[in-house]
């Protein structure tokens, strides 16, 4: 295609993923300038932030600056308000033969201020009499996603000139594929005049109608691979049975339950029974806040499976919490007529070798792991249950991969903590069926949470020494973000050090834990803090899930600026879970972006892990594929937003399900065309957790 040679197609396809031209015709712009409106040059401001603006402005001198590869090219321009400086640091030879003293042009590019006089690096120029006859002119200019590589290789408006490209080439091919009484009954403008309004915007309605169609088609074929699934799953009858409630539950219910369990707790246990012996397979998402009790839920219908005479394993994305919950589970069924053993990535040889007879055998009821569990030498000698814990920590193939162990589809219960919102939860997870446990146990104290900056340490300080004087003990948590591993890690040493110092031996105990320990040295330092052989643990957020010490009543997070919300959230969730008031401390720097302080100031509002993710969701903004694949839905959305765009969402879900009743398989000529819809966004085959193929 014209504009693309073979190392821009190579570009592109390495870093945005695009290979054909309908990739890029689906590659929409994440925004837009108005490039009919021209500022004068005392007009554009410091306030305007980093947007784009375009002004007009007559050339009136040229100068060179430097030698070699530190040389740079100016041009002074002004117009008839003020005077503004544009410089070129690449790209010299072929930029200085555009710019003509004397003459006028359309200038576009982001500000900048030096003195207060506005200057613009690399803006792009098209003279006057040009710029009034560009193709598409429409006003506004879509702005692509894109990358650094990607800009630098094509330029500011490459871009845009291969999507216009791309349009001529390809439009007459474009062929509307919705039914027309879908088209009617939604009002959804047709498919060609919607992909040349989201790139070439005619006016601002027709911008809004071309982003509303183009977002339903996007809904509309992840509900349809929903909704097929589901009707595929409902229609087969070979869940496993669990018919009987047993010695084992009965007895740990009876005589080993070490607290009463909340009502939450009582009726989601209800609802995996219920699905245990329906004769479908159980897929079961269970949401339940930090600290709300999921693992007893688990436990409890773990011995139901164990009950029925099927084996459950229970997959939990860190060792150290898979250690945790082997150790409770293993003390809370102690003497009971069960053998749970444990697998995981660290195991040596004599524990591997026995968790991996003992399952093959059939002679472990439970076992308890991380995604070794899903290696393929695992194999279970009748798996009738799965349990995995905080989800979204896995990936996606790890988690495909568990159920493809078995010729028969186990139950599968799925547990987070990081909520996905209620209305996602319920259009998405079409083909899931969602617990909520909404109630905590009793006794709980809300934790509060306070934001310092480093002026407030030494009052922190203090108030650490009094809690430890209480007896109650503290996490110290650092971040590490993956670009900057050893300098975060030498934050977390630093802050050791200073912690050592400032919390001296005997009377404060300090341990450290992070991801570069060696196992042991790490399930060590656990150990310490577990057993209150320890005072302080300073750690990264490797503890960030699972981890339960009821003792600690104190959770301090340093650059705590560097979390995303439900990162602070899970964090917060290791404190407060005893009878003790707990505080939550948010150590941030004085300089905050705004979205930032937003969140810290949401933390310090608000327990409610619900309600965090609801303003997560917005925080992170429209199109934020990353943000959902964090909940765990890794689908391929590219400008729909579940969350903003929620209307439209049920308008997709209830035309997939209309067309699906009376067209079960897109048989009918006019549904046909679906499939390739469907088939483009069963991606939202990634976030079926039932995956049988
Ligand atoms: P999460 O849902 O975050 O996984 P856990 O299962 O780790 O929560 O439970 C948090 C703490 O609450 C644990 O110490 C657990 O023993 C305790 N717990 C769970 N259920 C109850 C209950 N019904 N009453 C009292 N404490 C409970
Ligand atoms: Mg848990």
């Amino acid at each position: 295609m014209a504009g693309v040679g073979e190392a821009r197609a190579k570009l592109l396809e390495k870093e945005l993923g695009i290979i054909t031209i309908g990739d890029l015709l689906r590659h929409y712009p994440f925004r837009y300038i108005d490039r009919t409106k021209i500022y004068r040059i005392t007009e554009v401001n410091e306030q305007m932030g980093s947007s784009l603006v375009q002004i007009r402005a007559r050339v009136t001198g040229i100068g060179y600056a430097g030698t070699g590869r530190k040389q740079r090219f100016t041009a002074f321009v002004s117009d008839t308000s003020g005077s503004a400086e544009l410089t070129w640091f690449q790209g010299i030879k072929w930029i200085e033969k555009s710019v003509e003293v004397g003459r006028e042009y359309i200038i576009f590019g982001r500000p900048s201020f030096y003195h207060g006089e506005l200057r613009m690096v690399h803006p792009e120029l098209d003279l006057v009499e040009k710029a009034a006859s560009r193709k598409f002119n429409s006003g506004m200019q879509g702005i692509y996603p894109s990358t650094e590589k990607i800009a630098s290789a094509l330029g500011a408006k490459g871009f845009y000139k291969i999507i216009c490209n791309a349009w001529q080439t390809a439009q007459e091919y474009i062929e509307e594929y919705m039914p027309q009484a879908v088209r009617q009954a939604y009002d959804l403008m047709p498919l060609r005049e919607a992909v040349f309004n989201i790139h070439f915007p005619q006016s601002p309605e027709k911008l809004h109608a071309a982003e509303r169609r183009l977002k339903f088609d996007e809904f509309l074929g992840v509900q349809l691979s929903i909704q097929s699934r589901r009707t595929e799953r409902m229609t087969r009858h070979d869940g496993f049975l669990f018919p009987k409630v047993g010695e084992l539950f009965n007895t740990f219910f009876n005589e080993r339950l070490p607290f009463a369990l909340t009502s939450a707790q009582k009726r989601v246990i209800k609802e995996i029974r219920q699905d245990t012996v329906s004769g479908f397979q159980m897929n079961r998402l269970l949401q339940g806040d930090v600290g709300s009790g999921k693992t007893m839920v688990a436990l409890m219908s773990m011995l139901l499976a164990v009950d029925n005479g099927f084996q459950a394993c229970m997959m939990a994305p860190t060792e150290i919490l898979a250690r945790q919950h082997y150790a409770n589970i293993s003390r809370q069924t102690e003497g009971l007529n069960l053998r749970v053993a444990i697998l995981t990535g660290a195991s040596k040889t004599a524990e591997r070798r026995k968790a991996l007879e003992g399952i093959a055998s059939g002679e472990i009821d439970i076992l308890i792991g991380t995604h070794a569990l899903i290696e393929d030498n695992v194999k279970f000698a009748n798996l009738g249950y799965v349990v995995i814990d905080e989800q979204h920590r896995f990936g996606v193939e790890q988690r495909a991969r568990l159920w493809t162990k078995n010729q028969q589809p186990p139950h599968i219960l799925v547990m987070t903590a990081t909520p996905i919102p209620r209305t996602l939860a319920m259009t998405l997870y079409g083909d899931l069926e969602v617990s909520v446990i909404d109630e905590l146990p009793p006794g709980r104290q809300p934790i509060r949470t306070y934001h310092y900056t480093d002026a407030a340490r030494l009052k922190l300080w203090g108030f650490i020494r009094q809690q430890i004087a209480l007896g109650r003990q503290v996490y110290v948590v650092y971040p590490l973000i993956k670009e900057s591993e050893t300098m975060d890690y030498k934050d977390l040493e630093d802050g050791f050090e200073s912690i050592i110092r400032d919390f001296p031996l005997p009377d404060y105990r300090v341990s450290v834990c992070h991801g570069k320990m060696k196992p042991q040295d790490k399930e060590e330092s656990m150990r310490q803090f577990k057993e209150h052989e320890s005072d302080i643990l300073v750690a990264t957020s490797v503890i960030e899930v699972g981890v339960d010490v009821p003792n600690a009543t104190v959770m301090v997070i340093e650059s705590a600026e560097r979390f995303g919300l439900s990162q602070l959230h899970q964090l917060r969730g290791r404190v407060g879970r005893g009878g003790e008031q707990s505080f939550c401390i948010l150590m941030s720097g004085e300089k905050l972006s705004r979205e930032a302080r937003q969140r810290l100031q949401a933390m310090c509002q608000t327990n409610d892990g619900f309600q965090l993710a609801e303003l997560d969701m917005k925080l992170r903004g429209a199109g934020d594929i990353n943000g959902t694949q964090q909940s765990g839905m890794a689908f391929d959305l590219k400008i729909a937003n579940p969350t903003l765009d929620s209307a439209l969402l049920h308008s997709a879900r209830e035309a997939a399900i209309r067309i699906l009743d009376s067209d079960p398989r897109l048989e009918r000529a006019e549904n046909i065309p679906l499939r390739a819809l469907r088939a483009r966004h069963a991606g939202g085959q990634k976030f079926d957790f039932s995956m049988i193929s």
